[in-house]
This record gives C-alpha cells, sequence and structure tokens, in this order.
C-alpha cells in the first residue's frame, strides 16, 4: 500500500508568528482530538505523512518549533549549484541543514512565472537528490494544452526530461510526483476526481514503461489544484491518487485538519 500525503504548499504566505501557532495548533489536534489521535497513528503506522511547505524565511521556525516528528517540512523551490555567485538563490546543502525532508520542485508558478524549463528543473530535481531531500516533482498541463489533446504529450515530456538519467530504485524510493494542471491551481476550478485520476493513471504508465511494474506500483502520485475539504476524500478514493497537494485551503488549519482527515 502506498503511504498517503497531504501537502500544504503555503506559497509566499506566512510569517514565522503565522507558523509558530499554526504548528502548535496542528500538533494540539494530533495530540488530543479523537480524529487527530488516529491520524496520529496513521502517520506512525506508515499510512500517511502531513508536510507543510512554508516560505524559506518560516523553514527553520518550522522545523525547530515541532514538539512531534508528526508533520515533515518541505521548501518550495531550491537552486541547483551548490553555492556560488546566485544572488537570491537558496542551495539544496542548505535546506540539508535546515533538516527539511522534502522540497517542491517544478511547481507550475515556477514554471510558468519564473520561466523554469525542462532542462533546468531536471538539474534541481538530480540536486535535491544528491543531498538526500525528497522531491515533489511538480508536472502539469495548461487549459490550451488539455483544450488541444495534448495533455499526455506535455506530461510525458515533462516527466521524460526530469527522470531520464535517474534509476528505478531512486524513483520508487525517494520522488513524489504531483500532477497539477495548471487551469485548476488558484482557480477555484478542481479537476474532476475522474480526469484527476486518468491523468494520475498516465504518470503511473509512464513509470511502467520506463521502470517497470515494481516503480510504478510504489511511486506516490499527488493531485493539486483547487483542492478543498468539500473535494478531498472524492479524489483520495480514486485508484491512483495517493495524496493531495494543497495551496490556498492548507493556509487555514481548519481547512487543512478536514483535508487530513479525508485521508484516513
Ligand atoms: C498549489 O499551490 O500547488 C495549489 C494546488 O494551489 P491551490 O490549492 O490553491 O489551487
Amino acid at each position: 500500500m502506498r503511504r498517503k500525503m497531504i501537502a500544504g504548499n503555503w506559497k509566499m504566505h506566512g510569517t514565522k508568528e503565522f507558523t509558530k501557532k499554526f504548528i502548535s495548533d496542528l500538533e494540539t489536534w494530533l495530540d488530543s482530538e479523537e480524529t487527530g489521535i488516529k491520524v496520529s497513528e496513521a502517520i506512525e503506522d506508515k499510512e500517511m505523512e502531513v508536510v507543510i511547505a512554508p516560505p524559506f524565511t518560516a523553514l527553520d521556525c518550522a522545523v525547530f518549533s515541532r514538539i512531534t516528528g508528526k508533520i515533515r517540512i518541505a521548501a518550495q523551490n531550491a537552486y541547483h549549484e551548490r553555492k556560488g555567485a546566485f544572488t537570491g538563490e537558496i542551495s539544496f546543502p542548505m535546506l540539508e541543514e535546515l533538516r527539511c525532508k522534502y522540497v517542491i520542485i517544478g511547481h507550475s508558478e515556477r514554471r510558468h512565472i519564473f520561466g523554469e524549463s525542462n532542462k533546468i528543473l531536471e538539474k534541481k530535481l538530480i540536486a535535491a537528490l544528491e543531498s538526500h531531500i525528497l522531491p515533489i516533482f511538480c508536472v502539469g498541463e495548461l487549459l490550451s494544452e488539455r483544450e488541444s489533446g495534448n495533455m499526455e504529450k506535455v506530461l510525458a515530456e515533462q516527466l521524460s526530461s526530469a527522470w531520464w538519467s535517474l534509476t528505478s530504485d531512486v524513483v520508487a524510493e525517494m520522488v513524489v510526483i504531483a500532477y497539477e494542471p495548471v487551469w485548476a491551481i488558484g482557480t477555484g476550478k478542481t479537476a474532476s476526481s475522474e480526469d484527476a485520476d486518468d491523468a494520475c493513471d498516465y504518470i503511473r504508465s509512464l513509470a511502467f514503461d520506463k521502470f517497470g511494474a515494481a516503480t510504478s506500483d510504489s511511486i506516490r502520485i499527488l493531485y493539486g489544484g483547487s483542492v478543498k475539504p468539500e473535494n478531498s476524500r472524492d479524489l483520495l478514493s480514486r485508484e491512483n491518487i495517493d495524496g493531495l497537494l494543497i495551496g490556498g485551503a492548507s493556509l487555514e488549519v481548519s481547512s487543512f485538519k478536514k483535508i487530513i482527515e479525508s485521508a484516513l
């Protein structure tokens, strides 16, 4: 059974104060309320992971304000070079020092607002793995690409460019893929659970073609795009969706908790 992942991407939101309070409220729930305790048991039994990705400035606060190890911390990005004259960038060894477990790579906002290419994202993926920070690698098509029947082509290009040099063991054990159709991110338009599952199934078939059955059975594939407490259970009930990457609805403990509960 693949371990479910519920991951909150805070984007450019969240001060240190906000982060401390969020973690404290979430940990209190995990330790004291009935559903929180069930989630804690699922985490301990390795059936579920709960991840939050605050901005860089709050990462140390997130990592060190946790009292238990139940919440994992992810960075939202990093640069592939280890050090050097790259003003404004953060390297993977810097994230390693902060004890970040995961890093989001290739989020559509990085691809489309900051112009990150498949080539750069391949380098970032490799650099993350070299630093033993587990990548949550995002892929997804634009609305125009879906409407012109090119969704599969786009996903295949994004993935083949990213993982061509990786081994099946590394992909199976260390890489998480997030399918995030660009037209569903922050727009309130969620892909139907059937469409999301079909796209995740297609991604799994790409993993099968490249790495074989063991990897395609074990790789975790998340869905992201306007996930809310009202649609999370339906999405998570689908065979190929192993978790959710959540933007807006991860910024309030109350809605994030409801989404986590729906993974039980
Ligand atoms: C995201 O940021 O990855 C995301 C899916 O955002 P939202 O849930 O707000 O659509």
